[in-house]
């Protein structure tokens, strides 16, 4: 008894924890109100609400204040905290420390240091935008993410640019992004009347999947430390056939880090919420609770370092890569987005007069346009090398870009389009901003799991995304084309004598225009993608067909009219990517080789030899004694060793054709056509002598052993 009533009493004491623990490593508005004086404040708020620049004598105040709550917290360091290229953030850490007199240091941080960094970052890809004589870049304070304590560094959220201006950093066209998207909707919403709106955000929530197994396994496998997935490795007898890990039980050792891992999270301000195990075994998902799509950008980069983190605290790998494993599952990063104003209605969701119904319908069909003329843009946003191994397999969204929308709003679209009424009890023609429109519920809108774009009641889930990704890329691209689109709408609803009319007209032309992109059956049958080709839909199949679109003369042109790049910064983020894409696959190529030379083949070797021991010590003792096992494998094994030893020839002279190669495109394509090609050959037959291999002498954890190594 007394036992029950002190652990329910500690669950209570944990409970009330919480709250105080939820963004206690974060400077947020809270701690701001507090420790500014008020016109700092006021000052400091009207720079993050309006994207102002900071005066300098304020920005000196907000320094000093943000010091002393950093020192008091135990922070002896500050950093800069950026997203370069590389695709994870970046830190320089400089201590608070001043020399004072001749023996003593006083903790000191300028508003000078806040607002503007130099790292030396000469190290980070530029596709070129950098001259090496102007290799120093400068990183600058987006005071609308706020600066948080992590390892007992002050970290400030910082955009990342050259000299000459240009954006070296997944942040910079984010921001550019969702000035571009805000613009265009509030033009929109005045439309509408809605002059009490002064700001439309975009907003994301991303769901975050990843694998957890043993650190210990995880450290003998050379694939998985190089490169985050086994290059190697025949299927274990159990996947995931049963379906017995979706939503299962959680082990203790891994609810033990889903707890730490929430409140190393909630103390960073990041709105953990939802932690349960995947379809896959030893794969789980993390949700957070949606937030700003610039915060969101940057929690998902603080999310997916602390879990690696607080994996390893617990003895575990927490793998990020979207394919660790053949014959499971993949991990992927669930994008959903949606639009809503900062008097907090969702513009994504049908509302309760039919003017609202009629603004949902517009921004609706601004984003079917929008999926439509750029599907080639959202499929090269989730492009890279280990999502290759997903995109089109049998579990993850197609290639195939389309959008669902569900029954009932297509059904409504269509009645829009034909003219004709809705449903039977409706006799009505449909007509814009006359009908109410049903609200949406998340279970009639969320049951098609194989869309690669779906509307689910109040938001569109984009499932492309790959596990490591940063939503940055994806989202920059979400929110101009929306915003594209938003503007080609306001130029005519604008000049309209009739606006109810021509908004009208406008949504039925736009659906009956761009309708070919909605599709809401099985996005995984082989129909599909007959049906998809059919209706001239882009079916990019890989990274390297994806990429050239970025700087195509449509998009470059998108891009270029609403300043999220120029044409500089495409062309050198296309060389980033291709480059990327080459790199990841030439590591995995001298991994693979070098497993196979110095010791799969050896073990095989050395596996035959114990054979041919056998037989020869059997024989030795008596003629009659049947060989026929060792026989056998010696002969099987041996020929597998002999195809292996001219794979590995092969593979080893296409890597080092294609390493030759200085066109970034010819690489690439190369790489593709060559190398990975080798690569799988390679594998289907060290996989097929691991299956045949005395466990004894097979240098490597099997799959059974890494999938299942998270045992209680
Ligand atoms: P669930 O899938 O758990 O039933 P939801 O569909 O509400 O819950 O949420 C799935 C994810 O979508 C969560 O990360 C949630 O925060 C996010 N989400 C919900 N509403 C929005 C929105 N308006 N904008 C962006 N993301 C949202
Ligand atoms: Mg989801």
């Amino acid at each position: 008894m007394s036992q029950v009533v002190l652990s329910a009493q500690k669950a209570k004491d944990e409970l009330s924890r919480i709250p105080e623990l939820f963004g206690s490593m974060v400077f947020n508005d809270h701690v701001m109100k507090e420790r500014l004086p008020k016109d700092t404040y006021r000052a400091l708020r009207k720079t993050i609400e309006l994207g102002k620049s900071l005066d300098k004598s304020i920005a000196n105040v907000v320094a000093n204040a943000m010091k002393d709550w950093a020192v008091e917290k135990g922070a002896t360091h500050f950093t800069h905290w950026f997203q370069p290229m590389t695709g994870i953030t970046a830190e320089k850490h400089d201590s608070f420390i001043s020399p004072e007199g001749d023996s003593s240091v006083i903790m000191e941080f300028s508003g000078k240091e806040l607002v503007k960094g130099e790292p030396d970052a000469s190290s980070f890809p530029s596709g070129g935008l950098r001259a090496t004589f102007e290799a120093r870049g400068y990183t600058a304070w987006d005071p609308s993410s706020y600066a948080f304590i992590k390892d007992d560094t002050l970290c400030i959220p910082t955009v990342f640019c050259s000299y000459s201006g240009e954006a070296l950093d997944k942040k910079t066209p984010l921001l550019r992004s969702m000035e571009v998207i805000n613009k265009q909707a509030l033009r929109i919403l005045r439309l509408f009347g809605h002059t009490e709106v002064s700001r439309v955000n975009t907003t994301v929530g991303p769901e975050q999947e990843y694998f957890l197994i043993d650190q210990d396994t995880f450290q003998q496998r050379e694939d998985l430390v190089l490169c985050n997935r086994t290059l190697f490795g025949s299927k274990s007898p159990k996947g995931q056939e049963l379906e017995d890990h979706y939503f299962g039980v959680i082990k203790p050792r891994v609810a033990a880090f889903m707890k730490d891992l929430d409140e190393e999270l909630w103390k960073l301000g990041v709105l953990a919420k939802t932690e349960h195990n995947e379809v896959a075994p030893a794969q789980h998902e993390l949700a957070p609770i949606f937030s700003s799509t610039n915060v969101a950008t940057d929690h998902n980069q603080l999310m997916m370092e602390i879990m690696q983190k607080v994996a390893s605290r617990h003895g575990m790998a927490c793998l990020l890569h979207e394919k660790p494993f053949d014959g499971v599952n993949g991990s992927g990063k669930h994008n959903n987005w949606s639009i809503s104003t900062n008097t907090g209605v969702n513009l994504l969701e049908p509302g309760d007069s039919p003017r609202e119904n009629a603004q949902f319908l517009l921004f609706l069909t601004a984003v079917i346009k929008a999926v439509d003329e750029y599907q080639d843009l959202l499929r090269v946003s989730v492009a890279s090398a280990g999502n290759d191994h997903r995109l089109g397999a049998n579990e993850a969204p197609p290639a195939i870009v389309s959008m669902f929308l569900g029954d009932e709003l297509t059904e409504i679209l269509e009645s829009i389009e034909n003219g004709s009424a809705y449903s039977q009890k409706d006799k009505e023609d449909m007509r814009v901003g006359v009908h109410i429109l049903p609200r949406f519920p998340k279970d009639t809108t969320d049951r098609n799991r194989t869309s690669p774009f779906a509307f689910t009641g109040n938001k569109f889930e984009f499932r492309m995304l790959g596990s490591t990704l940063s939503i940055s890329g994806p989202n920059i691209v979400l929110n101009t084309i929306v915003a594209e689109e938003l503007s080609q709408f306001a130029d005519i609803l604008e000049q309209a004598d009739d606006f109810n009319a021509a908004l009208h007209e406008l949504i039925k032309k736009t659906f009956s225009e761009h309708k070919r992109i909605v599709f809401n059956g099985n996005n995984y049958s082989d129909e599909w993608v007959e049906e998809a080709k059919r209706r001239g839909l882009l079916n990019l199949k890989t990274t390297v067909d994806a990429l050239p679109s970025f700087i195509s003369d449509k998009n470059v042109a998108l891009f270029t009219k609403h300043k999220i790049f120029t044409t500089a910064e495409l062309h050198s983020r296309y060389e980033i990517l291709m480059e990327s894409y080459s790199k990841k696959i030439n590591i995995e190529a001298l991994t693979m080789l070098d497993m196979a030379k110095r010791k799969i083949l050896p073990a095989v070797a050395s596996y035959i030899h114990s054979l041919t021991q056998s037989a020869l010590d059997k024989k030795a003792l008596c003629d009659s004694i049947p060989l026929d096992y060792e026989m056998d494998q010696i002969k099987a094994l041996s020929e597998d060793v002999k195809l292996a030893y001219e794979q590995v020839g092969k593979l080893q002279r296409d890597l080092s054709a294609a390493q030759e190669l200085s066109d970034v495109t010819e690489q690439g394509v190369c790489f593709k056509d060559t190398v990975l090609v080798d690569m799988e050959q390679l594998r289907a037959t060290v996989d097929k002598m691991e299956e045949a291999t005395s466990e004894e002498y097979w240098p490597y954890p099997n799959y059974t052993q890494l999938l299942y190594s998270v045992h209680y």
